[in-house]
């Protein structure tokens, strides 16, 4: 089974630095899908209230007899539960069906609500408490984590943000592991979009790997956490594998080279979901 390398986060605890994502796996399919992955050998999984399939996680973990200490599960308070984040983070416990999260996300800043220091404050609680093991922020840009700062007693051990090789933010990751924060890559590959160019294809090739493969040992080789989601067993073995991949400096630099500010998902200056 592939060897993933292990992060240790501000606070202590150690995080597998690539995980199995479940975002937009339908909630019937769940189940299925992560036992698979587990099977495949992944022992981090990220999902959130907002996918609506927490509950078909907790069902795979359960069913997988893997003991509990050795499978790392983030999940994500609602933008729509932000005040109240005691009882939201109950429920996502209780369709996981353990009894300790081990990473606690506010899911975006949303911003317009003018909500997410109070409900820092709320998730600072539940980590007291022991009930989360890590707390951290999701889609914070530089302002967010500032005013978060300003009134934390706890820093965010993670923030989970867009980033790809055609979608770096180079200088929000600096200013996040600047504070000490751990950078955690959503949608690592671009949501399928940054494997098929020209730079990549040829270091697949030079290291008879696949696309996926490259990118994801780009973001290895970087030190971003990362997440990548698939429904198809050997894509999700695949996107394992690259956790065998190291990359040179220059070829490192070849897959930097893909910048072309290409964001797949929403800007967290504006977007509220608050639906979610
Ligand atoms: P992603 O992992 O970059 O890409 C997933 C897409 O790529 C799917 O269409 C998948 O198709 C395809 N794919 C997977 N492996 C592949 C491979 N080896 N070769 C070619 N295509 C491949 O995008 P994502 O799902 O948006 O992001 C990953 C995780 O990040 C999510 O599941 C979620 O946990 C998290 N996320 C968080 C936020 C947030 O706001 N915090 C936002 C977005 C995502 P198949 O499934 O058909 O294989």
């Amino acid at each position: 089974m592939v060897s993933v390398p292990h992060l240790t986060l501000n606070n202590g605890v150690s995080i597998p630095q690539l995980g199995f994502g479940v975002f937009q796996v339908p909630r019937g399919q769940t189940q299925r899908v992560v036992e698979d992955a587990m099977e495949a050998g992944y022992r981090h999984i990220d999902t959130a209230a907002a996918y609506g399939n927490e509950a078909g996680v907790g069902a795979a973990i359960a069913a997988s007899g893997i003991p509990r200490e050795e499978i790392f599960i983030t999940t994500k308070l609602r933008n729509g539960e932000q005040g109240t984040a005691a009882e939201a983070f109950e429920a996502s416990r209780r369709a996981l069906g353990v009894d300790v999260i081990d990473l606690y996300l506010i899911h975006w800043p949303v911003p317009s609500q003018g909500l997410f220091v109070n409900a820092w404050q709320a998730l600072e609680k539940i980590h007291a408490a022991g009930r989360a093991r890590a707390i951290g922020v999701s889609n914070f840009l530089a302002n967010h984590l500032e005013t978060l700062l300003a009134a934390a007693d706890v820093v965010p051990a993670v923030n989970q943000i867009e980033l790809h090789p055609t979608f770096q933010q180079a200088v929000l990751s600096a200013t996040t592991r600047a504070h000490g924060i751990a950078v955690e890559a959503y949608s690592p590959l671009g949501q399928g979009a940054d494997v098929a160019a020209g730079a990549v294809t040829a270091l697949a090739k030079k290291h008879g790997a696949t696309p996926a493969q490259i990118v994801l040992a780009w973001h290895l080789g970087i030190g971003n956490i990362v997440i990548p989601k698939s429904v198809d067993g050997r894509r999700m073995r695949e996107n394992l594998g690259a956790a065998e991949i190291s990359l040179g400096r220059d070829e490192m630099e070849a897959v930097t080279a893909r910048e072309r500010g290409a964001r797949v998902g929403a800007d967290p200056a504006e977007a509220a979901f608050t639906q979610m």
